[in-house]
């Protein structure tokens, strides 16, 4: 994934909820996450299996890397301000 997605990524993920059943993330404005809210547990299993997706997941690296990235186009900017 490019490191401008991952940003836009991130971006969204701040008016988002995630979804402790199934990980995903899904917008504030939802009560009940669209992704799993139809699905009893053994389908949500199988779901979850089939995706790949860890709900108890932490991606630490990732979410570093990506303030690393914001900081060095953070920087980048204001050179470009400054001169
Ligand atoms: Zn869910």
């Amino acid at each position: 994934m490019s490191l401008i997605a991952r940003l836009i990524l991130l971006l969204q993920e701040r008016n988002q909820i995630k979804c402790t059943r199934c990980g995903l993330y899904f917008h504030k404005q939802h009560t009940q996450c669209p992704h799993c809210r139809d699905m009893n547990a053994t389908q949500l299993e199988a779901f979850l299996e089939e995706s790949g997706i860890d709900p108890e997941a932490k991606s630490g690296l990732g979410q570093f890397l990506v303030l690393a990235a914001i900081i060095v186009v953070v920087i980048f900017l204001f050179s470009r301000i400054i001169r």
